[in-house]
């Protein structure tokens, strides 16, 4: 049966809520991403991971459905000196998830969980988490599946710095899903992560080292096997995280 939840009729999702099925809510972002990847990565991301933690679940006999992704949200400034971005103010953006789980909530629903495929939306998907909570008594679950693969990531990586925007992660993750909108010719280490790691997190990464081509990482060490492996590990630690969050 699909776990789209668009593909359902009214009928099913009654029969759903019924069930107390899991809603999941990939959330991505349309910006670019360096010369070599689509401006719609993060929301393609937000795709693959959605799927297969469905996918995942149904095998663990989890009442599952996922809402088609977001694909537009708040990006910083910095990404708008190329084109590509369609930015949405923070409180337009909050307000419209907000909307979409209070009315998920309101038709019945009772857990929720918001795939966070992009890293301006962190404090943003947080707070309005919290706003749910104070609203229905009611906690949903929010999941980062880059940060999810992480470990397994910082085992198999060639890049010493790793990655935080279009360098070796999130090329290698549509390298594996969908390897016809890379372009490899137009890879450079120009922008890989030279600034000071310790650093990373206090301040916003963008704020410490400028971009040339809108890069910030070095997606020459990309390739789709790492991104296989890191879509399996964020899914299955996903899936267990779910399966937890379900007993609550
Ligand atoms: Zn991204």
């Amino acid at each position: 049966m699909s776990y789209y939840y668009g593909e359902q009729t009214w009928p099913q999702l009654a029969a759903a809520i019924e069930k107390n099925t899991l809603v999941i809510i990939p959330i991505g972002t349309t910006e670019e991403h360096g010369r070599h990847l689509p401006v719609e990565t993060d929301a393609i991301i937000a795709t693959m991971f959605g799927d297969a933690i469905a996918e995942g679940l149904q095998k663990e006999n989890v009442p599952v459905l996922v809402t088609r992704p977001i694909y537009y949200g708040y990006s910083m400034n910095i990404v708008t000196r190329w084109p590509g971005c369609l930015k949405i103010r923070t409180r337009v953006f909050m307000d419209y998830i907000y909307d979409m789980i209070d009315n998920l909530i309101g038709q019945g629903f009772k857990k929720v969980a918001l795939l966070d495929c992009h890293g301006n939306h962190d404090g943003l998907l947080r707070t309005v988490m919290r706003e749910i909570a104070d609203k229905h008594d009611q906690f949903i679950c929010t999941l980062s599946p880059a940060k999810l693969s992480q470990p397994l990531y910082d085992k198999l990586k060639k890049d010493p710095q790793g990655d935080i925007h279009g360098g070796e992660w999130e090329t290698s993750m549509v390298l594996a899903y969908r390897p016809e909108l890379v372009h490899p010719e137009e890879y450079t280490s120009g922008d890989a992560i030279r600034c000071n790691s310790e650093l990373r997190g206090p301040v916003s990464t963008w704020g410490l080292q400028d971009t040339k081509t809108g890069l910030y990482g070095d997606p020459t060490y990309a390739d789709a096997a790492l991104g296989a492996a890191c879509l399996k590990a964020g899914t299955d630690a996903a899936v267990r995280i779910l399966q937890q969050f379900m007993t609550l």
